[in-house]
């Protein structure tokens, strides 16, 4: 099964664990969190749980000492 994710576009594939699932996935291109709620094999819901931003500056400094 295949979700498009809603951030990049990106198809995300999950396999037939996810066939009937509640909960989050995370996009592996852009690593966006993604909350989806499947039966069957089939997708009856997507909804953006957290949209990855770009670190701050304060991140960048801490990370770069
Ligand atoms: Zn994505």
């Amino acid at each position: 099964m295949k979700v498009n994710c809603l951030s990049c576009g990106h198809k995300t594939d999950l396999d037939d664990a996810y066939d009937d699932y509640d909960g989050q996935i995370k996009c592996f291109t852009c690593g966006a969190i993604l909350e989806i709620k499947t039966e069957q094999g089939s997708l009856k819901s997507v909804k953006y749980v957290k949209i990855v931003q770009p670190p701050s500056a304060q991140d960048v400094l801490l990370r770069t000492r």
